[in-house]
Parts: structure tokens; C-alpha cells; sequence
């Protein structure tokens, strides 16, 4: 197995598209076999090492990025199998966990099949998704990552290998989980206790529910239970046709209208995805594409999977939509067609970049929320976003997910004290989706920098049921110390 200590080699592991500085390690491993990760496991304690599990570096929470302890890249496992019929409507494809996940799309499509999780950034590895059960635009149809998968391979934190496929393994009825394992023996544990909550969209801390299913653990624990080495995906079949469109409104209240139709259950058109750009949103956009409305107040985007014989009559359904709620139908851009999609998709692709740009001519970073709350409280949250935004005269986008509740906020200091005073006002926006019973993190789960709030979240019982649970599958705490569960919760030093 080749390691890497020199600088140069060691560098691209400090960092993911967070903006955490402090990511130090003394090496870097690269496996090229599930064995090598449960050697590397199997002699962590009596080599006194801890882990940093490494995907591709695009997660946003510095989840990746070691504090001093070993990285093991997941770059070298990155075989891709072929999909396997199991009836005329499901298939499934096993891959390794170090395969990027645009490269697995494109495969499972040239063959008919249709893998839904679309996390918006394509260089991400299919095992990054599967331990954040990240989600997309599509998940408003679709759901996160948890639902598409089937089976994964396990590499357990004292090196016991878990094939796992769902249905294997559930909670009892008093939440006990019983496993048998050559290394760890035998190990009991409890489901945590607390209540998850009512969002369509919910990425913080481990999955519980009553009855649940081991493998539904493992999904969204951030590394923090285990290396996921290989999975089954779970493939569909891929949609022949879709309609997308990007339509521009010019009152808040239409724009909302038109959402609640989309999204109402007796709706003829059924989007898979249902995305909102504020008018700021739009005004970088305009820098880039001049035809863009500069009376529009916001924009929805949304995809309609449809086929030949049913495109006119949905087209018909949205036309009519849209204008009941008197959108910007003119304006308003359709894309039918395989180019204009991607057209589309660049628009849509070129907001973070914009952004980017914006924010590399200043000193300080953005503060970005990813929360969500249920769909009855979504105005309230959205109208205190911006209300409070604007008494502090801050500079600020929101876009996201809109389908699911979950838009994400970002504001965009243009100095220390805006950066301070909106660091104050994150923590009132957790205050405020929390009382609204929403998630602290709806996708992009709670890495290294979120997860001092994840104790307001889950309260300090919450945690501790974590920590079990934690304790329990890692008694020498070698794996991904410091994410998602508080480094203090586990450590002294
Ligand atoms: C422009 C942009 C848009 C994004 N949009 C979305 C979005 O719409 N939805 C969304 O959910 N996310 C989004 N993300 C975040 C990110 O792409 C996802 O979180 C992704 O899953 C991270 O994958 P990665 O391979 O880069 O993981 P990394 O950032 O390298 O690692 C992420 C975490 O996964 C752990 N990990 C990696 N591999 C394994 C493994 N095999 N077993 C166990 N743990 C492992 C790491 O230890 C770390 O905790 C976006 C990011 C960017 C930059």
C-alpha cells in the first residue's frame, strides 16, 4: 500500500471546500483493497493512530480534513461493475467506495438505467455520498442517497469487515442492535432515543427510528462508525424525456404560489426537482447572462420527467400553472432538449462559481446555512432570513431546494465586523428552525463545523447516545475523531 509524508503529496489532504486552515496530518495512506483498509484498522491501536477517512475534498463541513491524525484516501478503490437486471424496472450496480460519482451516472445511463441521487457537485466518491447520505435537486421525488442503496460493505473501526444489506439487521423492539464479530466479539447497542425531525430533508447526526434497520446507521454517520468500501446501488430506469425550466416571477407571493401548486399532491405535473434563486441569485447571474430580468423578484427552476406521449399535455399543465400565478412567462426559459439542458445546468452551475469569484476579491468567507423545516413553516423561516438580513444591511443570496424546504442562506461579508456580526446571527437562524422544529443540516451533514451545534440540536443526552454508540463499534476511538460528534464528547487531549 503506497504512503505519502512529503508536503507536496500531503497538501491537497488539508483542505475541502470548507474554509478550515488547520487540517494537519503526518501521512497519507492509499488502499487498493478492502484488506488494506482492515490491516490499516486492525493495528491502529497498538500503533497508536488515529484515522481520517478522505473522499474527493468537496464536502463543505471540513469533514475530511485531519487535525493531526493519519488520512486514509479512498482514491484507489474506484472499481465499477456493471448494472444487474433484477426485473424489468430495478437493477442494481456494485461499486467501490473511491468511484466518482459523475463517472457511475454516466456508466449505469449508457445502459438504460438511472441512478437518482444528484449531490450537484459530480466529483464527489459514491462512499463520500453514502456516508453523508447526501441528497440534490432530484431528491424532492427521489429522497437522499439512503433510499437508492441496497447493500454496503463495511470495514468496521477494529477492522471486522460487514457485509450489510438492507433487511439484515434491525433494531429489536426495546432499539437494540446485536452484532457477532470476530475482532469487536459480541456487541450490543441502542438506536439513539431522540426524535428526528419533521423535514423532508434531514443530515444531522445519526438516523433513529423505531424498527430501523442497521444499515440506516451506517448511512449518514459521516465515518464516524466505519469505512464504507463497496455498495449496491440501486438503479431505476432512466426517464426518456424531460421537460426543465427556469421561470422568473415578479412578486415573492406569486413565486410562493406557484411552489405550493407544484408541490401539491393532486398535481398533475410532478417535478423531480423544485429549486428557488432569490433576486440576487439572479443579479450575479445577470453579470453572465444579460437576458436575465432585472425585474424579477426570483426564480424557480424545476425538472418534469415526461415521455413523447405525454410531454405536450405536461407542458400544457405547466403553461397554465405558471400563468395562473402570473409568472414572467415570456421571460422564462424551457429547455426540452438534451443541449438546452445542458445550457440550462451551466446557468444553474455558474451561481457557485460566481459567487466564488465575488468572494475571492474579499477578506473574509461566506456564512452559509443549509437548514431546513417543515413545509408549513418554510415562509416564516425564508421571511426571517431575509428580514433579519436586511436590518443588518448584510450582502446576501439564497438559493437551494425550495421543494424540500431547505434553501440555503449565504451571507457575503465585505468586512470582519459583518463576518462576526453574521457568525452571531447563524446562531439565531439555528435558534429560530430549531424552534420551528427543522434540522441544522438538511444535506451537507455536520463535519468538524457544524458540530458544536449539533449539541443545540440533539441537547446533551442526544449526544451521548451518539457517543454509545460510537464507543461501542470504536472502543479505541481511531476513526474520524473530531466529525460530527464533538471532539470533547470523546477526547481530553
Ligand atoms: C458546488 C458544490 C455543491 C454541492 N452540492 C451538494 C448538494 O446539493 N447536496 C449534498 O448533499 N452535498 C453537496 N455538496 C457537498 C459534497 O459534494 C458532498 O457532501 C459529497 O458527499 C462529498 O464527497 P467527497 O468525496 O468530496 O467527500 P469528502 O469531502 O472528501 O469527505 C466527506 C466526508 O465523508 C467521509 N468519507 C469519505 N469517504 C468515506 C467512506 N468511504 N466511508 C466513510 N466515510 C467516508 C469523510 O471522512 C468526510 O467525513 C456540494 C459541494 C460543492 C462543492
Amino acid at each position: 500500500m503506497i504512503y505519502k509524508h512529503d508536503p507536496a503529496s500531503i497538501q491537497g489532504f488539508l483542505e475541502d471546500t470548507s474554509n478550515l486552515k488547520t487540517g494537519h496530518t503526518p501521512g497519507v495512506f492509499f488502499p487498493e483493497t478492502t484488506d488494506d483498509l482492515t490491516e490499516l484498522l486492525k493495528g491502529a491501536p497498538k500503533e497508536h493512530r488515529r484515522f481520517t477517512i478522505a473522499g474527493n475534498g468537496t464536502g463543505t463541513t471540513g469533514a475530511r480534513i485531519p487535525l493531526g491524525d493519519y488520512v486514509i484516501s479512498m482514491q484507489k478503490l474506484d472499481r465499477i461493475g456493471e448494472p444487474v437486471e433484477l426485473s424489468k424496472d430495478k437493477a442494481y450496480i456494485t461499486v467501490q467506495a473511491g468511484a466518482l460519482l459523475g463517472d457511475i451516472q454516466k456508466k449505469v445511463e449508457q445502459s438504460g438505467w438511472f441512478y437518482p441521487p444528484d449531490p450537484t457537485e459530480k466529483l464527489c466518491f459514491i462512499g463520500s455520498t453514502i456516508a453523508n447520505n447526501s441528497s440534490g435537486a432530484r431528491s424532492f421525488k427521489y429522497g437522499a442517497t439512503r433510499k437508492h442503496i441496497s447493500r454496503i460493505l463495511v470495514v468496521l473501526p477494529e477492522g471486522d469487515l460487514l457485509d450489510l444489506s438492507r433487511g439484515d439487521c434491525l433494531a429489536d423492539e426495546l432499539g437494540m442492535f446485536h452484532l457477532s464479530l470476530s475482532i469487536g466479539g459480541n456487541i450490543t447497542f441502542q438506536r439513539p432515543q431522540y426524535i428526528m425531525p419533521g423535514t423532508s430533508k434531514h443530515n444531522a447526526g445519526y438516523f433513529s427510528e423505531e424498527g430501523m434497520d442497521l444499515i440506516d446507521l451506517f448511512i449518514g454517520s459521516e465515518g464516524t462508525l466505519g469505512i464504507i468500501a463497496e455498495a449496491d446501488l440501486i438503479l431505476i430506469p432512466l426517464p426518456t424525456a424531460i421537460i426543465s425550466c427556469l421561470v422568473y416571477f415578479r412578486q415573492m407571493d406569486e413565486l410562493f404560489l406557484f411552489v405550493s401548486l407544484l408541490k401539491d399532491i393532486n398535481n398533475p405535473v410532478t417535478p423531480r426537482a423544485i429549486e428557488f434563486f432569490d433576486k440576487q441569485s439572479l443579479s450575479f447571474l445577470a453579470s453572465k447572462y444579460p437576458e436575465v430580468p432585472s425585474n424579477s423578484c426570483g426564480a424557480i427552476f424545476l425538472e418534469q420527467e415526461t415521455t413523447v406521449d405525454t410531454e405536450e399535455k405536461d407542458l400544457d399543465t405547466l403553461f397554465e400553472r405558471m400563468e395562473s400565478c402570473n409568472a414572467m412567462t415570456d421571460e422564462s426559459w424551457m429547455a426540452l432538449d438534451r443541449d438546452e439542458q445542458g445550457r440550462l445546468r451551466e446557468f444553474r452551475h455558474s451561481l457557485p462559481l460566481l459567487v466564488n469569484d465575488w468572494l475571492s476579491k474579499q477578506q473574509e468567507s461566506k456564512i452559509s446555512s443549509d437548514m431546513a423545516v417543515p413545509d408549513g413553516a418554510f415562509r416564516e423561516l425564508f421571511d426571517f432570513y431575509c428580514n433579519s438580513c436586511e436590518e443588518h444591511g448584510f450582502f446576501y443570496i439564497i438559493f437551494g431546494h425550495i421543494g424540500n424546504s431547505h434553501v440555503h442562506l449565504n451571507i457575503l461579508p465585505r468586512n470582519r465586523e459583518e463576518f462576526i456580526q453574521g457568525k452571531a446571527l447563524y446562531r439565531e437562524f439555528i435558534a429560530k428552525v430549531l424552534s420551528l422544529g427543522g434540522t441544522i443540516s438538511a444535506e451537507h451533514g455536520i463535519g468538524k463545523l457544524k458540530a458544536e451545534y449539533l449539541v443545540e440540536m440533539y441537547h446533551d443526552h442526544g449526544i451521548q447516545e451518539m457517543v454509545m454508540i460510537k464507543k461501542c463499534l470504536d472502543p479505541f476511538l481511531v476513526l474520524n475523531i473530531g466529525n460530527l460528534i464533538p471532539r470533547a464528547y470523546l477526547v481530553t487531549e
